[in-house]
């Protein structure tokens, strides 16, 4: 190899070198992808709705997609809404479904059966009778209740997963998305945070919470838990979670000094006197979630404690009743943090 070829090299794996030095020192300058915070309010579902998600720059993106999304679900799932599909369907006596309401409308109905009807989707007829669709809030008669409850049964609904129709047998029932959808709605956000790299986020739709993932620095969610009376009955740090609580106090009327709330027992067909004051459910699975808020509220604690002793592996509870005892599942119980002046009690699977 002679002088002049051993020069060429050297000034070209040189020229290379500083090709490579130079990529590295604009690599190492360019500005890092940040993880920035961002948040959203607003109202709907009837309700005050906070988006919180931290991701890249798509994250403002994720969370104009989220409000959307929200918009186009509260008109899937409204029961007043006239010209919304549930409106319609309900109107009808039946129809096809699109994909969220039959997906809903499945979940609905089982949950309604493993719960032996606390949460029942057909109480819609009961429900505007007191006037909680629309709130126009009266006290009914006996006979009222009682003719509005003959159109509950669930075995007048037909169901066709194939067609994706359904249809119910009797003019005047109707179904009510209003114990299941939010916790519906909060998981279809996790899956566009997810979609659009957000790390870590949270939706709040009127204090039914879900968390994706941890916080950015690897610390848990820390989330209150309203008092049926004033403040926090306590916190609960979770990673990955809904948290879902149902409770009497936050919409009612009142008439001659008797409360009526809006969970319904579908076996009177009155406002569901259980014992129980908040009802709060912990797991991976909204509509789970949200469901069981409902219907271990309707249950009482006993039964509600028997069947998370039975179905406990998908989700955790903390109970409250009237007089200010709560009761937590051994589960989460290192993870809560009581506040206000109660009697806290672990409920545990199989007694020590
Ligand atoms: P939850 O305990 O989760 O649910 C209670 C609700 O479930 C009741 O209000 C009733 O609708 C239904 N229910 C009662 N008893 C039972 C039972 N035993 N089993 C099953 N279900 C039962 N409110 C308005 O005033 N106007 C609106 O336009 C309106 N639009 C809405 C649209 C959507 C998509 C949703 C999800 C809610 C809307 N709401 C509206 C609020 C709704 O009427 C309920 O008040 C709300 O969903 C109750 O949620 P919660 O978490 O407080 O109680
Ligand atoms: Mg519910």
């Amino acid at each position: 190899m002679d002088m002049e070829k051993i020069g060429k090299k050297i000034k070209i794996s040189g020229f290379a070198a500083c090709i490579l030095v130079l990529t590295l020192y604009i690599s190492a300058c360019a500005p890092k992808k940040e993880i920035q915070k961002v948040q959203k309010e607003f109202f709907a579902l009837d309700t005050q709705i906070i988006l919180t998600a931290y991701g890249d720059d798509r994250a403002k993106e994720a969370l104009a997609e989220a409000q959307e999304k929200i918009y186009e679900l509260e008109n899937v799932f409204s029961t007043v809404k006239e010209d919304g599909e549930t409106a319609i369907i309900n109107k009808n006596s039946g129809g096809k479904l699109s994909e969220p309401l039959l997906y809903l409308a499945e979940r609905a109905i089982e949950i309604s059966r493993d719960t032996e009807g606390a949460f029942n989707p057909m109480i819609l007829p009961v429900v505007k009778l007191w006037g909680f669709s629309d709130k126009n809030y009266r006290v009914p008669e006996d006979n009222e209740i009682k003719s509005a409850l003959l159109l509950t049964d669930l075995s007048w609904v037909r169901l066709d997963k194939k067609s994706s129709e359904i249809y119910f047998d009797k003019k005047g029932m109707g179904i009510d998305f209003g114990g299941i959808a939010k916790g519906y709605v909060s998981s279809v956000i996790m899956d566009i945070y997810r979609k659009n790299g957000i790390e870590s986020g949270v939706v709040n739709l009127g204090g039914n919470v879900e968390v994706l993932n941890e916080k950015p620095d690897g610390s848990s969610y820390n989330i209150g838990i309203r008092s049926p009376y004033d403040g926090m009955l306590g916190a609960l740090s979770v990673k990955d979670k809904a948290v879902i609580t149902s409770g009497g106090y936050e919409r009612y009327f009142e008439k001659d000094k008797v409360r009526y709330h809006h969970i319904i027992n579908p076996n009177t067909g009155y406002p569901a006197e259980s014992g129980l004051i908040s009802v709060t459910i912990v797991s991976k699975d909204g509509v789970l979630a949200d469901a069981l808020s409902t219907a271990l509220f309707v249950m009482g604690k006993d039964k509600a404690v028997t069947y998370w002793k039975k179905n406990g592996g998908e989700f955790d509870i903390i109970l409250m009743d009237g007089n200010d005892n709560i009761y937590i599942s051994e589960g989460i119980v290192r993870d809560f943090k009581l506040e206000g002046n109660y009697r806290l009690e672990v409920i545990k699977k199989e007694a020590e």
